[in-house]
C-alpha cells in the first residue's frame, strides 16, 4: 500500500511582507516566554535601502501558527505539501 505523506510548513509571501518583525516577537513570546526576536524560529531580513524584506523559517519551527495569526499583512500562511514538494 502506498501512503501519501502530507507535510505542513510556514509559507512566506515576501512580496507583501512589510518587515515589521511582529512575527519574530510573537514567536519568541509564545514558544520561549521571552520577548526576544533573536531567539525566534523565523528571521526577518529587512533592506532599508530597497525597503524589501525576506523571511526565513528555521527548521526548529514547531508550526504553532502564532506568527501566521498575528502577521498584519497576511504574508505568512500554513501550507500543505506532499513529500518533495516543499518550498
Ligand atoms: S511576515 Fe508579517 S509579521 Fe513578519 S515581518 Fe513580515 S509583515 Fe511583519
Ligand atoms: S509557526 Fe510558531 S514556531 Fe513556527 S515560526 Fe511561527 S510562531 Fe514560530
Amino acid at each position: 500500500m502506498v501512503r501519501r505523506v502530507r507535510l505542513r510548513q510556514v509559507v512566506v509571501h515576501n512580496e507583501i511582507c512589510s518587515g515589521c518583525k511582529t512575527c519574530e516577537t510573537v514567536c519568541s513570546l509564545v514558544n520561549d516566554r521571552e520577548c526576544n526576536p533573536a531567539i525566534a524560529r523565523l528571521k526577518v531580513f529587512y533592506d532599508q535601502f530597497t525597503a524589501e524584506s525576506r523571511v526565513e523559517v528555521d527548521p526548529k519551527c514547531v508550526l504553532c501558527g502564532e506568527c501566521v495569526r498575528w502577521c498584519p499583512t497576511g504574508a505568512l500562511s500554513i501550507g500543505y505539501f506532499k513529500r518533495g514538494e516543499q518550498q
